[in-house]
């Protein structure tokens, strides 16, 4: 039988829901891992799962991520995940009328947004049928793309562990960056106009040209980029990058980069801090982007416009928190990810005792 309860990703989900529509053919899964600092937010997936159990993994794993990337960022959400089970290639209007009307029966405990195979034309089929929906396009309330909000938080992250173990700023610190699409790309800006030198690679070859012809950067293949000699390593590709493999050639004493799930696996995060290493946790540093999505949640809550001094507010508080938690794992000699787990947790207790 399917484990739910005891599996390793429930820890303590408030819902988990599944929804079924014969019209559209809608098979989908809303997780809802806590709404004790706010409504749950995280984004809609919709993907071709190998099995209904690797959906329900995957929901309930990104749902819990959404709970602590939301805390560590200062928002008043709390975590959720949609995913929609079916192939991207065939996915039609009705099939996102029947996701919002799913939305909206929760009665907006859940607000979704964008993730893997949904654009912002399938969530303005799903905002015919509920309110509850952020990534709308030509609203006064709209956040737009929040990748150079993400950038943004990125680089002040990387500079922030730059002055902590360089005692400098950027100018002439040497940043290897991994993967130059949408943050990756605006980084590496951000970075050369702070006067970093940069070495940069990404699977689509043109496109690191293309990056590095503005930037005066120089380009490696996707595999040589682990051996760069460099101050920083930023993954800003995919999930696991930093593994007890790459490790071993990483030459940065500071790991600070936009991916999500950078870490292989928890022994590498273990052994990053043994080694001396800075490793700026992914969720608290790439907080940028979920920052603008809650700027249009409170926008259309409010029924006012989108406001980027409140983004600059929380992005200033999100680089506060990364001292803190730099600042706690050199005091109490325990590794990042360990102390950033801890403060989220910590966020999201503090709201459930206060509403006891
Ligand atoms: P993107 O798809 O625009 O960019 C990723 C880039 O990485 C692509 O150009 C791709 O070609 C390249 N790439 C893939 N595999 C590679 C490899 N092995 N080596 C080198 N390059 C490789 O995605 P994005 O929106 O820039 O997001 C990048 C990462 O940041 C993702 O992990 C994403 O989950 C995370 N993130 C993004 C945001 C955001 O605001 N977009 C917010 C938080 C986290």
């Amino acid at each position: 039988m399917t484990q739910i309860f005891d599996s390793p990703d429930f820890d303590e989900h408030e819902a988990v829901h599944l929804f079924h529509d014969r019209a559209s053919g809608l098979r989908a899964i809303i997780a809802v891992h806590s709404t004790a600092l706010g409504p749950a937010a995280g984004g809609c997936r919709l993907w071709s799962y190998a099995s209904d159990q690797a959906a329900l993994d995957d929901a309930l794993r990104l749902s819990r991520a959404m709970s602590f990337k939301n805390a560590v960022a200062g928002l008043a959400l709390g975590g959720g995940k949609a995913v929609i089970l079916g192939d991207a290639a065939a996915k039609t209007p009705a099939l996102f009328e029947a996701f919002g009307a799913a939305v909206d029966s929760l009665g907006g405990r859940y607000w979704t947004a964008e993730d893997v195979g949904v654009s912002p034309a399938d969530l303005a089929h799903a905002r015919r049928r509920t309110r509850f929906v952020a990534g709308l396009e030509g609203h006064p309330a709209a956040s737009g793309d929040p990748s150079p909000v993400t950038a943004e938080g990125v680089l002040r992250g990387i500079a922030l562990c730059v002055r902590r173990l360089m005692d400098c700023d950027l100018r002439g610190v040497r940043v290897a960056v991994q993967g130059v699409g949408h943050v990756g790309g605006l980084l590496a800006d951000k970075l050369a106009a702070a006067g970093a030198r940069l070495v940069l690679t990404d699977a689509n070859p043109l496109l690191a040209q293309m990056v590095a012809a503005r930037t005066d950067a120089t380009v490696v293949s996707p595999e040589a980029i682990f051996d760069a000699e460099v101050d920083v390593f930023a993954p800003c590709a995919l999930g696991g990058a930093l593994s007890l493999q790459t490790l071993e050639r990483i030459r940065a004493p500071i790991l600070a980069g936009a991916a999500n799930n950078q870490l292989a696996d928890a022994a590498t995060g273990q052994a990053i801090f043994d080694r001396g290493l800075i490793y700026a946790p992914d969720y608290v540093i790439n907080g940028g982007g979920i920052i603008n999505v809650a700027a249009e949640i409170r926008a259309l809550e409010r029924g006012v416009r989108y406001d980027r001094g409140w983004v600059e507010a929380k992005l200033i508080r999100l680089t506060a928190t990364l001292d803190e938690v730099l600042r706690r794992s050199a005091a109490e000699q325990r590794a990042t990810h360990l102390i950033a787990d801890e403060v989220a947790r910590s966020r999201i207790a503090a709201a459930e005792a206060a509403a006891a």
